[in-house]
């Protein structure tokens, strides 16, 4: 069938898509409908695949949708973190502080710079960063002068950080905050919207497939901030200023443009924003449904030795992830179920490895003891499965499995 390997969404679910007793099933992926199809198409036969209308358009609906007054459309959430520390000032010397429980771009964004990255341990219930143990460290740090430029706090599986708590710490010890919201577009805090930058400088949203939305690759930066923006818009196209209100040279010529800065090329193209803008009319349906399949799952696993991973509750979670915590479980059970599970097509992951683990941060040194809360998040968390489109009968399959492999 033409449409085989395409999730169309709910509406169309069943029409396509026979899903076999078997099948795969991942611990997330993209949703894809026809109206995207369409929308990517439609850019492939105008003037403009790339730097035409859409991706300021695009950008236009992000600010509208959360609130901000600038939104810098770049090709990924790796970039728009880069752009962000640069913009901030981060260089050598400079310290930035993240998450361990994170990708590792959260804290690879600081090293680009030459900054010094070290982590903030996370309470493992939440798996969000632990405010008591941020607390304890800024003041350890102001006595030996080590005090972080850049904090970036990460809204581990869709649900936000304590950013209230966050941003009066920063008022307090002087440091400025980028939200890592890659998880969490859609999501809320306090009511506002993530993305508002209420309680922070910058915050960065990822389009890649596995998240809430998708560009295919894709990320972006929102911000209140005029001068950040200014900076982060010229650095994602090489640094290039076009406005010739703002050339340094006085020279004649309509074809001139200057490089002032050295920048990159980080640009989103119009093929992405058309898929962006299509998807950004579905994004509240989405939560939704990641929300509904999150309480399905609690309903169903309420039996077994696993909890939720637990979400504030001033909090209004994106779910870009389901993960669930195991009581007591032995490292040798831990490996059991993951491998059970996974051959039986379960796809379920850890997220994540705590980020010092790397072996490319192994040359920073450091100590795991530092952080108990992520090791006893990081040998008791597991992912499964949960995208747009995953049907109940597959939520009772993970369900079994889970409870074969216990
Ligand atoms: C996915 C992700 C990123 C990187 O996003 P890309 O768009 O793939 O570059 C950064 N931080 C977190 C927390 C992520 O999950």
């Amino acid at each position: 069938m033409k449409f085989n390997s395409i999730n169309l969404g709910n509406n169309l679910k069943g029409l396509f898509n026979k899903a076999n007793k078997n099948d795969y099933i991942p611990y997330g992926k993209h949703s894809i409908s026809k109206k995207d199809i369409n929308q990517v198409l439609n850019v492939l036969k105008s003037k403009n695949i790339t730097q035409g209308d859409l991706v300021p358009k695009f950008e236009r609906a992000i600010s509208k949708k959360v609130n901000s007054k600038y939104s810098i459309a770049v090709n990924s959430a790796t970039s728009a973190l880069h752009l962000a520390c640069l913009a901030l000032g981060v260089r050598e010397g400079d310290h930035v502080w993240t998450s361990p429980i994170s990708f590792v771009a959260s804290s690879n964004c600081a090293l680009y710079c030459k900054a010094k990255v070290d982590f903030v341990d996370v309470d493992p219930a939440t798996g969000l960063m632990n405010i008591n143990s941020l607390h304890n460290k800024l003041v350890k740090a102001e006595r030996n002068n080590l005090l972080p430029k850049v904090l970036i706090p990460v809204h581990l599986a869709g649900s936000s950080c304590d950013m209230l708590r966050i941003y009066s710490l920063s008022k307090k010890f002087g440091f400025s905050i980028i939200e890592d919201a890659s998880h969490a577009i859609g999501g809320e805090y306090n009511n506002y919207p993530v993305g508002s930058c209420k309680y922070s400088d910058i915050t960065v949203f990822s389009f890649h497939p596995v998240k809430i939305i998708t560009t295919g690759e894709g990320g972006l930066v929102s911000t209140n901030n005029d001068d950040l923006a200014y900076k982060i818009e010229k650095m994602r196209s090489h640094g290039i200023v076009k406005d010739r209100s703002e050339f340094e040279l006085d020279k004649e010529g309509s074809w001139r443009y200057e490089q002032q800065y050295l920048g990159f090329n980080y640009r989103m193209n119009d093929m992405q924003a058309a898929l962006g803008l299509s998807q950004l009319t579905r994004l509240e349906n989405i939560v939704l449904e990641r929300n509904k399949q999150l309480k399905f799952y609690s309903k169903i696993l309420k039996d077994l030795p696993v909890k939720q991973l637990k979400i504030p509750s001033n909090v209004k979670s994106a779910v870009h992830l389901a993960i669930i915590r195991f009581e007591n479980i032995s490292a040798e059970q831990y490996l059991k179920v993951f491998e059970g599970m996974r051959s039986q097509g379960i796809g379920v992951q850890l997220h994540y490895i705590p980020i010092y683990e790397q072996p490319y941060y192994q040359r920073f040194n450091f100590n795991q003891e530092s952080f108990p809360g992520s090791q006893n998040y990081a040998s008791s968390a597991m992912t499964i499965p949960l995208f747009p489109g995953l049907n109940i009968d597959q939520q009772w399959r993970v369900k079994d499995s889970l409870e074969k492999f216990l």
